[in-house]
């Protein structure tokens, strides 16, 4: 799935080689820009875990699409370091794009307190 940075789907050449940079504008396209929440205009993108949760030998997860959402303000902020907000926002995308989350870093949110898995 991440191989997909490479390619765009709207004909647009991205001019960077900055892998971050690729990431950022795919999660843009892949929410159509919208919040995933309440689809008002997006005004950020988001990390879903923050990259403080994270040691080296994981970034490259922080860094995927899987922890990146479009949020608008509002919801941005009530996000902010709230971890049934993180679950939340997993499971939306869970639904909504069909990712796994096998990692134990997502399980935490994904698999504790949420019954429905
Ligand atoms: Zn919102």
């Amino acid at each position: 799935m991440s191989n997909d940075a490479n390619h765009s789907s709207a004909g647009q050449i991205v001019r960077t080689t900055n892998a971050g940079q690729i990431i950022w504008i795919n999660v843009i396209r892949r929410d159509r820009g919208k919040c995933v929440i309440c689809g008002e205009k997006a005004c950020d993108v988001h990390e879903i875990i923050s990259r403080s949760h994270f040691g080296t030998r994981t970034m490259h997860i922080c860094l995927s699409m899987k922890n990146r959402v479009c949020l608008c303000r509002g919801c941005h902020e009530k996000a902010q370091g709230q971890a049934e907000w993180m679950t939340k926002l997993l499971q939306r995308l869970k639904d909504k794009y069909g990712y796994d989350y096998p990692e134990p870093i997502f399980q935490r949110y994904l698999g504790g307190s949420d019954g429905r898995l």
